[in-house]
């Protein structure tokens, strides 16, 4: 079946099979090749890298690339779109520790275990600063995405991955997580041909519900009852996480639930998972969304109300304009995007800022009063969460996260890793 990508490239897996992986690291380690120890923010990009999350990167940024990012947003290529960058940083004492040169051929473990071939073809320094206000739009320490910036070491590697030991994903994630090409071989089980991305990192209450509701009908609005239809795709981001979030467990197990008691039809419904830690560019996030969800095979993707946004950094609807910078034809997926969703005691229901005349009267969903709702733990009205989603929220909070269900410093220290990369035999 076809699995052209982002970029109109054919989606590349680099993942070596079991025999020849296993003969290859045991030639790697006769020769005593260099290796690295990985931590689990570059364990989780390489993944992506390897089975085409990140299509058409084979590996990990060079400085062209980093730069044509930051400048032009695209690839150095010129012309492929690209807004975040996706780079190996290394700590200029161990580089000169593991002794590793431009050109060689390195053995990435991790945890301890073989994990993948980096082809080491650039070695570079960047100016974080520069990269955080390109990027970001800021160089405050506050944001996220900057903090992140900044903590990286001073030197970077660039260069292609090949996974040589294929992650174990664990419970509860072992079934949300598909490789692009899982993803697309699942489209067509079920005969879908249009698909609505949602991007989530939060528990659906029903504002989130209407969100996906309303870009369905958007997208099928002029279609003709006979055609095949598609879906709805919630696709969560599951990575690192800050004190407050909620825990990765509850998004998935929430979201899936909204189409187990048919809130959602069953056969326009799928409840996957990406591995992916949160940059909160807004903007330039959304445009790495894009991309993406191109990748999983999408034809559709929901951008919301301040999308990808963090504190005020963006205005709330930045994350829709930015599409209109792009040159035409640069994406393969559509964007829908959604205005601002609402509970109005007037119409009593949930509406739509394009629809309700009650504006003043507006109760919005904000994320203080879902949270208050939540840690209260009182069941609040079905209008405002599905009981069946609520009854999940705090079956989660016991199961996953010490009883809570934000994450608290407790989750962080003791949690279930997502994936782990056991022995290779
Ligand atoms: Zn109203």
């Amino acid at each position: 079946m076809e699995m052209i990508g982002h970029g109109g490239k054919e989606i590349i897996e680099r993942v070596m099979a079991k025999d020849a992986a296993l003969k290859r690291v045991a030639e790697m380690k006769a020769a005593k090749v260099k290796t690295l120890d990985v931590r689990l923010q570059l364990a989780t990009e390489i993944l992506d890298i390897a089975y085409g999350f990140f299509s058409p990167l084979e590996g990990f940024m060079t400085k062209a690339d980093v730069e044509a990012v930051c400048n032009n947003m695209t690839l150095a290529d010129g012309k492929t779109v690209w807004s975040i960058p996706i780079v190996y940083d290394i700590s200029s004492a161990d580089l000169e520790k593991s002794g590793i040169k431009q050109y060689d051929e390195v053995l990435l473990t991790y945890t301890g275990n073989p994990f993948a071939i980096f082809d080491i073809t650039d070695i570079f320094t960047l100016d974080t600063k520069e990269v955080a206000m390109k990027v970001y739009g800021t160089t405050e320490e506050k944001h996220p995405g900057v903090k992140r910036t900044y903590q990286y070491q001073d030197k970077f590697l660039g260069g292609k991955i090949t996974l040589l030991n294929p992650p174990k994903i664990n419970e509860p994630f072992t079934k949300f997580w598909l490789t692009p090409k899982q993803m697309r071989e699942r489209f067509k089980e079920k005969g879908w041909e249009m698909i609505i991305n949602h991007q989530t990192r939060n528990v659906p209450h029903t504002g989130h519900e209407w969100l996906m509701k309303g870009a369905y009908l958007g997208a099928y609005g002029s279609m003709m009852v006979d055609k095949p239809r598609g879906g709805v795709l919630v696709n969560a981001m599951i990575g690192s996480k800050r004190p407050g979030d909620y825990i990765d467990e509850a998004i998935i197990l929430c979201q899936e639930a909204q189409g187990k008691h048919g809130y959602f039809r069953d056969d326009i419904f799928l409840t996957t998972c990406t591995l992916w830690d949160m940059r909160y560019a807004g903007p330039k996030e959304a445009i790495f969304h894009a991309c993406l969800r191109t990748n999983l095979g999408c034809t559709h993707h929901m951008f919301g109300r301040d999308h990808a946004g963090v504190g005020t950094y963006y205005d709330p609807y930045d994350a829709h304009r930015i599409f209109e910078r792009l040159p035409k034809g640069s994406l393969n997926i559509t964007p829908i995007f959604n205005l601002d969703w609402w509970f109005c005691p007037v119409c009593d229901e949930v509406t739509y800022m394009g629809l309700c005349g009650h504006k003043d009267k507006k109760a919005s969903f904000s994320g203080t009063l879902i949270r208050s709702i939540i840690q209260d733990g009182v069941k609040p009205p079905r209008r405002i969460f599905r009981p069946e989603v609520f009854d999940m929220i705090m079956e989660c909070a016991e199961k996953y996260g010490f009883g809570n269900a934000f994450v608290t410093e407790d989750y962080l220290k003791n949690r279930q890793p997502v994936f782990t990369i056991e022995p290779l035999k």
